[in-house]
């Protein structure tokens, strides 16, 4: 495809309009480094109006070069383009797991991608080439990576609808650019530099009809471009591509959309909160003037944030027994104390660790509890939960045939920490049973071999405590993770999650 779209502009890129804006910024050639290229690029796209990018883009063009039928053929011309893109797009997001794909690629990976879309737009068959990027402030690097990459599959679908929609003309909206709809032409009484004895227009409109043409046959170029280097890679398995094909091949499709999600509402920073009242200054709004204790910054230089002096004066009682003396907040949810603070507030795991019972600021694993329950337990899984509320250093309890109790202890902390959120939620929730494969099966491969157990004896025991269906579905999960290797599902789960997001390193903390 990008063979094809080369050749294409070959054939139809007009050979009279020298670069403007592009000379105007001073922007590094695309061929001599394409990161200072596209560096400048952001820079000159920030501080323009779209006022300065109309007057560049009609120094060579004026509303009398332009007949009705020439602007047909120019409106016929985007929609036949605008068909196909639609259809590629539309495509590649039903097809379920390339937005998945997409948001799991680290962040070098995603911009090499964008910088690729962005070359192929300049290259491509518009008026202008790259001027064009100065239409299009949404197609920037920065935008399109914005959220984990975000911000490149939201733009991706709103313009596989727009394109595919039958408005016409089916333009992308854009307020800032919209703003240069209705301007008078700025060199108007000046002689043209195109045809010196023609009276030029007083007007912009058909230039700047013409202008958001190309502005969208741009962003339809660079959607074609960088999605043709992100299949290329899928295809090709390229080094980049090899760490996600390999989550999304080997773990349920659940599971890297999951992480995918998760991945969109990173925090890039730690939130600043009161310590008392615990709002962030969004919360509070306009006005909002936080201040820090002066005493715990000059000594060590630690941030105890509060949103105003009463809220400082009433939390004092609490804050003095540290104050300049240890490093303490309450570690409030998103801030920098909050060791998850990079994960968002609605992260079902996250809040789940978030919520855990601490000790001088620091959940603890041992803590993940069985209770209180939302509902009535087997009387097998209420004694499970009492031994477990008994003996909280024990991640389950196991019975031999004669009924004597086997401890089940994890030592990796990270499985141990799956585990056991696991088996809050199945404890705590006797309805929801959904986590009791991963159990089972972690557990059956562990201890089946134990002196007194074995697979049979498991398995009747999870079904006295969770039901009789749960046989199948433990050996059900078994299939499907024997299918990729000798990894359990909790395992794979543990080693694709730190793939991504690091080690469990921070647990070792506790
Ligand atoms: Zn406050
Ligand atoms: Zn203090």
């Amino acid at each position: 495809m990008g063979s094809a779209t080369k050749d294409h502009a070959t054939v139809e890129k007009p050979g009279g309009f020298p670069s403007l804006l592009s000379k105007k910024f001073n922007i590094t050639d695309i061929k001599q480094d394409v990161l200072k290229w596209d560096q400048e690029w952001e820079v000159a796209i920030a501080s323009s109006t779209a006022a300065d990018v109309l007057k560049e883009m009609s120094r060579r063009l004026d509303d009398s070069l332009f007949t009705p039928s020439d602007m047909e053929l120019l409106y016929k011309g985007l929609r036949n383009f605008q068909n196909p893109i639609a259809d590629i797009l539309r495509k590649l997001l039903n097809n379920g797991h390339f937005d998945t794909v997409w948001l799991l690629l680290d962040a070098a990976e995603q911009k090499r991608h964008v910088l690729e879309g962005l070359k192929g737009a300049s290259e491509a068959a518009t008026i202008w080439g790259q001027d064009c990027r100065a239409l299009c402030p949404e197609v920037t690097v920065s935008n399109l990576l914005s959220q984990g990459g975000k911000g490149f599959i939201d733009l991706l679908t709103r313009v596989s609808e727009i394109f595919g929609s039958s408005i016409e003309p089916a333009f992308l909206p854009n307020s800032w650019w919209e703003q240069a709809s209705n301007l008078p032409n700025p060199w108007w009484g000046q002689a043209s530099d195109v045809s010196p004895r023609k009276q030029i227009s007083q007007s912009t409109k058909l230039v700047f009809e013409v202008a958001t043409i190309n502005r969208n046959k741009f962003i339809g170029h660079f959607f074609l471009s960088s999605t043709m280097s992100i299949v290329h890679d899928i295809t090709n398995r390229s080094e980049g591509m090899k760490e996600v094909l390999h989550i999304m091949e080997n773990t349920q499709g659940y599971v890297a959309r999951s992480l995918a999600q998760v991945k969109t509402t990173f925090r890039e920073k730690p939130l600043i909160r009161c310590e008392n009242c615990t709002k962030t200054p969004e919360d509070i709004g306009q006005g909002a003037r936080f201040m820090v204790c002066s005493v715990c910054k000059t000594k060590l230089k630690f941030g105890v944030h509060y949103c105003s002096q009463s809220c400082q004066q009433e939390h004092w009682s609490v804050h003095k027994k540290a104050c300049g003396k240890k490093k303490v907040t309450q570690g409030l949810s998103g801030t920098k104390g909050d060791s998850l603070w990079a994960f968002s507030d609605s992260d079902p795991v996250a809040n789940l660790m978030r919520n855990l019972p601490k000790k001088d600021g620091r959940f603890t694993l041992r803590d993940i509890g069985v209770n209180p329950c939302k509902g009535k337990r087997s009387p097998a899984a209420e004694r499970q939960a009492e031994m477990l509320e008994a003996d909280k250093d024990a991640d389950y309890f196991l019975f031999t045939a004669s009924g004597k109790p086997v401890r089940f202890v994890i030592d990796d902390l990270g499985a141990k920490m799956i585990f056991r959120t696991n088996r809050g939620v199945v404890m705590t929730q006797p309805t929801d049973t959904t986590g009791v494969n991963a159990l089972g099966e972690y557990m059956l491969k562990l201890m089946s071999n134990y002196p007194g157990l074995s697979r049979d004896i498991i398995l009747k025991q999870l079904c006295a405590e969770f039901g009789e269906d749960i046989a199948e579905k433990v050996v059900q999960l078994e299939r499907v993770s024997q299918k990729r290797g000798t990894d359990t599902f909790i395992e794979t789960w543990l080693k694709d999650w730190s793939k991504i997001f690091g080690s469990f390193s921070w647990l070792k903390l506790l």
